[in-house]
């Protein structure tokens, strides 16, 4: 796809040569935690046996001190490249922008807040090496997450793996490896909701789950409100699922059914009860059906519309570490095809 990529090795293509690595970070007000992610992780890939690494760094308009923390963490670590969106786009899509940017063979995608260990990495390598396109980790215990988390979380997989089409794994994040022909074939899906797990999962391949246990977040706060963790659940069941379009026609069937069965019965014992109060119920029966399939088709229409108006996914304000110089914007890697032709330059 682009004239500077080098040709993927087939996954699995037996031993390879040094081929390249990259490990991309959405970093969203993240300072409390970035300096020591940056250390954990060039410690566990400093020594990945046949590979070279780099590390793309999104900073997804942090209000903290996180992107002057990221230049100065570029400035001394030449495989360190840096991309600062021009505002908060979300953790998908600063990690779509950081797929669109890196250059590996395998790509890897993990949290700045060392709750995924970097040091799981090497053995999703191992694992790609031996043929698996994706290398999924899988969550075996969690610590330091509220009740409420973890049972949130549990509901959503179950949600999801009932509705949609896709079923996503369950207990797993982001973190990941990804081969070469699965970040290519993710960068070529266009839609803007862009729930990273349902499309990865969608694309096929080879894909396995590699256990870890999750640690508690290394510093700060989590950046998921319940708030994100309902959008979150939406998307993954309207952009992922044509269920509730059906349920509201069998809803509407039921509905009409009732008022059918109802009408009967009136008519067997109209004098028994009042004629208002029969019309008050069913006409807010009718309403509240009306307005929840008129919902259901609202949210399919907004997300319809989202993705007509094709606007670019996100917006770069910065980046360092691409060009030959290493600290000049501008890209060595200038938007290209697919989704990426929707994001431009700054
Ligand atoms: N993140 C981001 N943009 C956002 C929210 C989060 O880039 O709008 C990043 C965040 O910095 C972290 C990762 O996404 O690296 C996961 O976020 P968080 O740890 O808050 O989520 P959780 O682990 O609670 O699911
Ligand atoms: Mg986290």
């Amino acid at each position: 796809m682009e004239p500077d990529r080098q040709e993927p090795p087939p996954p699995g293509g037996s031993p390879k040569g040094r081929g390249l690595l990259s490990v991309v970070v959405p970093c969203f007000d993240e300072e409390a935690v970035i300096g020591e992610a940056h250390r954990r992780l060039a410690a566990a890939l400093g020594n990945l046996p046949g590979m070279d690494f780099e590390l793309v760094y999104v900073d997804d308009g942090s209000r903290d001190a996180t992107p002057r923390l990221l230049r100065e963490i570029q400035r001394a670590d030449r495989r360190v490249r840096l991309v600062v969106l021009s505002r908060n786009f979300g953790q998908d899509l600063a990690i779509t922008a950081g797929l669109e940017h890196a250059a590996g063979d395998a790509v890897v995608l993990i949290d700045a807040d060392l709750q995924d260990p970097p040091e799981v990495i090497p053995e999703m390598v191992e694992r790609w090496r031996q043929g698996v396109a994706v290398a999924y980790g899988q969550r075996t215990e969690r610590e330091g997450e509220s009740r409420f988390k973890l049972w949130t979380a549990a509901a959503f997989y179950r949600l999801i793996a009932r509705v949609s089409e896709v079923s996503i794994p369950r207990n797993t994040g982001n973190f990941r490896l990804m081969d070469r022909a699965v970040v290519d074939a993710f960068l070529s899906m266009p839609e803007s909701a862009r729930f990273v797990r349902g499309m990865v999962t969608w694309t096929g391949f080879r894909q396995e789950p590699v256990p870890f246990r999750r640690a508690a977040r290394f510093a700060g706060d989590t950046k998921w409100p319940l708030r994100h963790m309902i959008r979150l659940g939406l998307d993954a069941v309207f952009s992922f699922s044509d269920l509730p379009l059906r349920l509201l026609t069998w809803l509407g069937a039921a509905a009409l059914a009732a008022g059918l069965v109802g009408a009967g019965v009136l008519l067997a014992v109209r004098p028994v009860v009042g004629a208002s109060a029969t019309v008050v119920v069913a006409a807010v029966f009718l309403g509240g059906v009306q307005l929840l399939a008129a919902g259901v088709l609202g949210e399919y229409l907004g997300r319809i519309y989202r993705e007509v108006r094709r606007r670019p996914l996100y917006l770069v304000a910065e980046r360092l570490g691409f060009g030959t110089g290493g600290g000049s914007a501008g890209g060595r890697r200038p938007p290209s095809g697919g989704a990426a032709g929707r994001a431009p330059a700054a």
